[in-house]
């Protein structure tokens, strides 16, 4: 087995989820060198299993988490800002019916039953309402419209609804296609010098005086390189315990509680474009949201998960349950044959000592370690919309421990592909539409939902849909999946149709057998122009 040495990096990264990507980049734009391993693909993990929202989170109110709704909140419009391809504003539909209960063991749950006992947990109209004051006017508005009543008998929203509920509130949040998100930032990262390692594990990783020594394995040759860095930050998302227990060896206390979440996609469940939020009468909620143009997404579940090495999957119970949930709500019940796809991933949350997994923090936890030597930074814990700012916090720690002097520089400054306004992806479609005629609206909508300005350099010089090469089916063609292995990492089928896109919905097995094949020999093509 060989094993080759490489040059010393300022920060290496163990993880290509969204918070190991988000902090490459901002790392790499402070003028750091920064390596990064992924053992699967880009977002292979919980960040492409998320529901995919930008969002404060509603719910995290009841457990006067503001700190953590207020830093989302605010976030979420900038991070519009900066990626309008992958990332739009969604409105979310709340039916009200006076037995609407939320979780028993909030702060909120705990207060009322002292205040107003007589309500058993039930929520009155007007403390929702002030909830969605709060989540209106805690983060600042430009972008977003804030909330307003809908009466459900006449409205397009109430009509896939039983009759009983009459009325409802509609508040703002956003939408962000999380494993694009995250491709995007690696991307990034590598424009601006990251070396991004796929299919890469590291196996072990400890300290030499100033440096980290860490060793990777090549997963599909088995092949062992040693890398050398400064600075060390463990985003293993699920794994970051095993990482300190078993790659580092450390016995550090800290831990972290692995809640599992699933969602199942049916056949489109209604014909807008607003998503639902659903309480459920054992005080959780989920969500049903319109997916992928045909689909509908419901989600997610809360379940304890022990082991980060056994692959998350929505089992037959979880499926069930969602399934319940939702027809208490929807006038047609929504039944198993409807269901076309589930996904499950784990949160890796910092283990607050909270006795139940709904009520575990979702807010993100760093503790940098030093001991004896060249520190290393854990990450627990996070949430999609608060990636960029978990990335500064950390580039703090970083730059305290690296002395570096440039400051925090994200925050306005666009992914690839989103330098266009905000409302511009009609324009953007109609310009694609008029530069390449032989494009449908629906292909040139999701190309610019992919690449934003990117997309004028996967198609350029095409007259015709055969210049892009060989079609795949469902309009994935040779030249976007020439372009995802050489810009975003892809190297096989699943990457493509599963996290680069979402089209494994649309295409058949035999046909992402076929991608497969044809990306094998790519990158043999590939492997030998390299050497
Ligand atoms: C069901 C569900 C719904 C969610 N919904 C939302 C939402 O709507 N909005 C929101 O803001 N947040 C949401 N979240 C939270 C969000 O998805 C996570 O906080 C976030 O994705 C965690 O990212 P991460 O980078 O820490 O972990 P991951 O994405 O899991 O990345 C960690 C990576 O480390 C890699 N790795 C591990 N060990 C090694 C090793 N030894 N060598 C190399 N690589 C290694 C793994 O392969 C993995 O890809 C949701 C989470 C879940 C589970």
């Amino acid at each position: 087995m060989s094993q080759r040495l490489s040059r010393v990096s300022d920060v290496f990264i163990i993880g290509g989820g969204i918070n190991g990507c988000g902090i490459a980049r901002d790392a790499a734009g402070r003028g750091l060198s920064v390596a990064l391993a992924e053992m699967n693909d880009i977002a292979s993990a919980t960040s492409s299993s998320s529901t995919k929202l930008f969002h404060g989170g509603l719910r995290y109110l009841e457990y006067f988490e503001f700190r953590l709704v207020r830093e989302a909140l605010v976030e979420r419009e900038v991070l519009l800002r900066a990626m309008p391809h992958i990332a739009w504003p969604m409105r979310f539909v709340l039916p009200y019916h006076k037995d609407m209960r939320f979780e028993s063991d909030t702060p909120t749950s705990r207060l009322l039953s002292v205040v107003m006992p007589w309500m058993k947990g039930r929520r009155p109209a007007w403390l929702i309402r002030l909830g969605l004051f709060l989540y209106d006017t805690l983060g600042g508005r430009k972008i977003l419209p804030g909330t307003r009543t809908l009466d459900l008998r006449n409205s397009p929203e109430g009509a896939p609804l039983q009759p009983q509920f009459a009325k409802a509130y509609e508040y703002s949040d956003c939408w962000v296609e999380d494993s694009r998100l995250v491709s995007l930032n690696a991307r990034d990262a590598a424009m601006r010098g990251a070396q991004i390692m796929t299919r890469t594990k590291v196996v072990s990783a400890q300290r030499e005086d100033d440096l980290w020594r860490v060793e990777t394995e090549d997963t599909e040759t088995g092949s062992t390189k040693v890398h050398y860095a400064r600075m060390l930050v463990n985003a293993g998302g699920p794994w970051v315990g095993d990482i300190i227990q078993t790659k580092l060896r450390s016995n550090s206390s800290d831990g972290v509680r692995l809640v599992r979440g699933s969602h199942i996609v049916t056949r489109k469940l209604f014909d807008h474009d607003k998503c639902y939020f659903f309480q459920g009468t054992d005080g959780r909620i989920i969500f049903a949201i319109p997916y992928e143009t045909d689909f509908t997404l419901i989600g997610t579940t809360d379940a304890e998960h022990e082991d980060p090495s056994k692959a998350p999957e929505c089992t037959p119970e979880e499926r069930d349950y969602l399934l319940n949930f939702a027809s208490q709500y929807f006038a047609k019940p929504v039944t198993k044959e409807q269901v076309v796809w589930s996904y499950s991933g784990v949160r890796p949350l910092y283990d607050d000592g909270a006795s139940s997994a709904t009520a575990a923090t979702r807010d993100y936890t760093l503790k940098v370690d030093k001991a004896g030597g060249a520190p290393l930074l854990n990450i627990f814990g996070g949430k999609i919309t608060t990636y960029r700012r978990l990335a500064e916090a950390a580039m703090d720690k970083i730059t305290a421990e690296l002395s570096v002097a440039k400051g925090n520089w994200t925050a306005g400054v666009t992914l690839p592909g989103g330098d266009f306004p905000v409302d511009g992806v009609s324009e953007l479609v109609a310009e694609l539409r008029r530069n390449y005629p032989f494009l449908t609206n629906a292909w040139a909508l999701r190309l610019v939902r992919g690449y934003g300005t990117d997309v004028a350099r996967i198609l350029e010089g095409a007259t015709g849909a055969e210049d892009l090469g060989r079609d795949f089916g469902a309009t994935l063609t040779e030249a976007e999946v020439l372009w995802l292995m050489e810009h975003e990492f892809a190297k096989r089928a699943e990457d493509v149709v599963w996290r680069r896109s979402k089209l494994g919905l649309r295409l058949s097995k035999d046909e992402i057998a076929a991608l497969d094949a044809w990306m094998a020999t790519q990158r043999e093509h590939m492997r030998q122009a390299a050497e």
